[in-house]
């Protein structure tokens, strides 16, 4: 048995030092960017910001409003065929986003029919997506659906260390999804107590995926997934490398999340839930297997009505960000960042007492 000495961080356990600065105003912060890739040839560009692949904001509604920001929604794995053949007769859009699957036998002869049917052609993207990316039966679903899908961009994770995201990289993925255990609806440190934090996962991990270059202007990239509270650490995820942020919980509760608004006490909720949870194994397996214990909240979030408000506050607090650090593209975040540990990030006194919240 080992003890790793160093302490690794969270978002909450830093805050960003402001840097002089030439920018004149928030609006010469520019949120969009443009990527090359270690194996696909294709070329993206946009806001790299995405929802979860889960069942609450992987949602077709969500697509239609976030790809007129240029953002990327990655759909649940619960959508058939048919599905997807009726929604694409109204969107046409493949840049903004990804196809999901998982490991398992029905994944990949689900894959193939999208592929037979010419459906995978209207994404861009595929995640290759499992909770643990340890597996080596992970690995060789990557090689494979590479095999399959040559030239789609393809995501693949969890992982939180350097040493797997490489390995996922030379198998086959573009870009590597980190985070094990931060999610707000993940148990799984509770349950598991494996997981690590996640600021240290995505410095640690980018600089191992930035340091794999197919010479030709491509290099691996990753996604910073889960454990995003407030815009600050999109932020934060940025400056400490992620060339993605994704997350679910700060994209549900809206008009677009998926799920039946709740009134509880005259108050209005739409729920959010974590694929390992209860309420997702029986609602989308029919069961929980008794080999297995649930790694998923299940909460009420506040109704928040139509996201467009909350894209605006998010851009608008990634500018300022920028203008703080000196940082006139997304792409400089990462080189003008400087990290200060603290003990305390917010002043939270007043909070209960807030009329806007
Ligand atoms: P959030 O943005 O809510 O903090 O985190 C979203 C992320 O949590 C997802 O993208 C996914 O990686 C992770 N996640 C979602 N559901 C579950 C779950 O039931 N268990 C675990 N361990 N992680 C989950």
């Amino acid at each position: 048995m080992r003890i790793e000495e160093e302490v690794k961080l969270d978002y909450a356990d830093v805050l960003l030092r402001p840097k002089r600065s030439t920018l004149s105003s928030r609006k010469d912060v520019n949120l969009e960017r443009k990527f090359s890739f270690y194996h696909s040839n294709k070329v993206w560009q946009g806001v790299p910001i995405m929802t979860a692949n889960m069942a609450t904001c992987g949602t077709f509604e969500m697509a239609k409003v976030l790809s007129k920001y240029k953002m990327i929604t990655t759909f649940h794995k619960y959508y058939t065929k048919d599905d997807y053949l009726e929604f694409f007769k109204n969107f046409n859009d493949p840049d903004y986003i990804v196809y999901t699957l998982g490991i398992r036998d029905e994944d990949i002869i689900k894959l193939k029919e999208m592929i037979s049917s010419n459906l995978i052609n209207n994404f861009s993207f595929i995640c290759i997506d499992v909770p643990n990316g340890y597996l080596e039966r992970f690995l060789d679903a990557i090689k494979l659906v590479r095999e399959l899908c040559k030239n789609h961009i393809i995501i693949a994770g969890n992982v939180v260390t350097n040493e797997m995201t490489e390995e996922i990289i030379l198998a086959g993925a573009d870009i590597v999804k980190v985070g094990i255990g931060p999610g707000s609806a993940c148990t799984t440190r509770r349950m598991a107590g494996v997981g690590y934090p996640q600021l240290s996962a995505v410095i640690e991990c980018s600089d191992a995926a930035h340091g794999i270059s197919n010479g030709k202007g491509g290099y691996g990239l990753t996604i910073a997934d889960g454990g995003q509270q407030y815009p600050s650490c999109v932020a934060k995820a940025f400056c400490a490398g992620a060339d993605f942020n994704l997350f679910g919980s700060m994209f549900s509760g809206f008009d677009e999340s998926a799920g039946e608004i709740v009134e509880r006490d005259g108050k209005k909720y739409k729920e959010y839930f974590g694929s390992s949870s209860n309420k997702a194994l029986i609602d989308f397996y029919g069961k929980k297997s008794d080999y297995r214990a649930s790694e998923g909240r299940y909460v009420l979030m506040p109704y928040k009505g139509p996201i467009d408000i909350f894209i605006q506050d998010l851009f608008g607090s990634l500018r300022s960000t920028g203008t703080y650090i000196g940082a006139r593209r997304l792409k400089e975040f990462p080189r003008r960042a400087t990290f200060i540990k603290v003990n305390r990030q917010l002043t939270t006194y007043l909070e209960k007492y807030d009329e806007e919240k």
